[in-house]
């Protein structure tokens, strides 16, 4: 082989290499875009990856089909198509074969992935930090309603809001001793907890959360085959997000997968809904400096060890990364197509509400979610947060407020166009002492794109629109009465709405975001997060 022959089989082949690259990097860079309330991805990848449903003989179950596939990387990817370049070059009999398989290997790995990831991929080690946990069996949330039996004031609603108080109280509570929270941790947790390094943790935020377990006293009909303790557990994921303080110097933003299993007595009771939302003697009410350990100074009550309420039995984390929700790619939709979960009961308890309130009628129900879902847009293309605020609760406010922070820090945002609800279905009802809530499911589209502050696309498409679905539940107070309002009103003094931060009306002073007033969307699922 003569000098020039070779030069010229070298260009040729640097040639193919650099088509096949290109079309690597095409297929690497389609991506989608994200959705208002955070319906992208969360954690980003991880709490869309997994859980394939199967449906069978009208019972679901879930096989955690996660496989989330990690290890290796953009960053391992790209010195190994080196190496095959320079193999290519160098032994181009062996090199070229191979550098095809290779090429094939990546390109189906790839489309696994693109179904499934949601972080950027910027540097190997943080690839390689991600080990989504499979995601098990979940129990439908309308189980607890068990409790209720034995204890009346039992409400799913203010449940979940102490869920999210604890849980912020206990991360923080790493940083800041565990003293004061004595009587809502077990004594081993209460040790354990505490980093020595830490200085504080904020910035907690919760952005999904399922059930895992759940076992009830005798009397609450737990479900058939768990075992029932004399006490209540239940078992619940949380994927949030945090940022660590160091003493040391410099913060550090996670997003985190967590278990935390919540223990109380057979005995216990719900604590009446004017202490729902602070974290006092379990017993009394007393504040929590009043508590010496578990010891209350008031009520000379031993309050811990979840006699009176409940308390986190244990805390374990599933996985932790450090990277930021990756804000310019999404995963494609998945479970659009799957038939929704409808409650047995969900006609009939809706029916119910009906006929204790013969203004509300599914169809205003409808006018009501079609009014947030169109604010929900405004807030969201416009990064404006105080515009959705009149209509959701504190908890998903917190949420939708950390993403639109995120778009605005990273100077982009997610614009939404032509956004349209296609059909909603009716999924479940629950009422409780203090709460009616209402789940639909509904199927949308929309363009949808991320442009940054300059103007420039960073993903998504400005001309075909996508198709999605959610589940969002609405709640409102049992006692209110009427129809659900279409119009952006105050619905306590009818002033049009200035709503603050906090959901007080600035005419009024009610806050009106209670659900006291009128429906207000209090939690948006994914299909393959929703578990009834
Ligand atoms: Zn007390
Ligand atoms: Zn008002």
């Amino acid at each position: 082989m003569n000098d020039a022959r070779r030069r010229q089989q070298r260009t040729r082949l640097l040639w193919l290499v650099l088509a096949l690259l290109a079309g690597v990097a095409l297929f690497y860079a389609v991506s989608a875009a994200a959705r208002p309330g955070g319906g992208h991805t969360y954690s980003g990848g991880s709490s869309r990856s997994s859980s394939s449903r199967s449906y069978s003989s009208g019972s679901r179950s879930y096989s955690g089909g996660s496989s989330r596939s990690s290890g290796g990387g953009d960053g391992d990817a790209a010195g190994l198509i080196f190496q095959l370049v320079l193999l290519c070059v160098q032994h181009p009999a062996l090199g070229v074969p191979l550098f095809v398989i290779v090429v094939a290997f990546f390109v189906i790995k790839g489309a696994a992935a693109s179904r499934q990831k949601g972080w950027s991929t910027t540097t190997p080690e943080a690839v390689q930090a991600v080990e989504r946990v499979e995601q098990s069996a979940s129990v439908p949330r309308g189980q607890l309603d068990a409790l209720r039996a034995l204890d009346p004031g039992f409400s799913l609603v203010l449940f979940e809001d102490l869920v999210y108080m604890l849980y912020a109280a206990v991360q923080r509570a790493r940083a800041t001793g565990t003293q004061a929270l004595a009587a809502y941790l077990s004594p081993n947790l209460a040790q354990a907890l505490v980093n020595p390094h830490l200085a504080d943790v904020q910035g907690i935020v919760i952005g999904a959360m399922r059930y895992v377990r759940f076992s009830g006293p005798p009397g609450t009909q737990s479900p058939p085959g768990t075992q029932s303790s004399p006490g209540t557990t239940v078992e619940i994921e949380i994927e949030s997000n945090y940022v660590e303080v160091l003493r040391a110097g410099g913060t550090q933003r996670f997003y985190a997968v967590d278990r935390m299993i919540l223990t109380r007595a057979a005995s216990a009771r719900s604590r009446p809904k004017v202490r729902a939302h602070t974290l006092d003697c379990p017993n009394c009410g007393a504040p929590l400096e009043a508590l010496r350990g578990t010891e209350c100074s008031y009520c000379r009550q031993n309050v811990g060890f979840g006699r009176f309420d409940w308390m986190i039995a244990e805390l374990s984390n599933q996985t932790r990364e450090t990277r930021g929700p990756l804000l310019t790619s999404n995963v494609a939709e998945t479970g659009t197509e799957s038939p929704t979960i409808v409650d047995r009961g969900a006609a009939q308890k809706f029916e119910e509400l009906q006929r204790k309130d013969p203004a509300l009628s599914f169809q205003a129900l409808q006018g009501r979610v079609g009014l947030v879902f169109s604010e929900l847009q405004v807030a969201w293309s416009g990064r404006e947060p105080l515009r959705i605020r009149p209509f959701v609760s504190d908890n998903l406010f917190q949420s939708m407020y950390y993403w639109i922070d995120l778009y605005t820090q990273s100077r982009c945002r997610n614009v939404t166009e032509n956004a349209t609800i296609l059909r909603i279905d009716l999924a479940n009802v629950l009422s409780d002492a203090y709460f009616d809530a209402v789940t639909v499911r509904i199927f949308a589209s929309s363009i949808d794109y991320t442009i940054s502050d300059e103007g420039k696309l960073l993903s998504g498409n400005r001309s075909r629109p996508r198709t999605y679905s959610e589940y969002w539940t609405l709640i409102r107070g049992t006692t209110r009465r009427g129809e659900p309002r279409r119009d952006s009103a105050c619905p306590n003094c009818g002033a049009p709405l200035q709503i603050g931060m906090t959901g007080q009306c600035e005419y009024c002073r009610v806050k009106i975001t209670s659900g006291d007033f009128d429906w207000v969307l209090s939690r948006i699922e994914q299909d393959d997060s929703y578990g009834g």
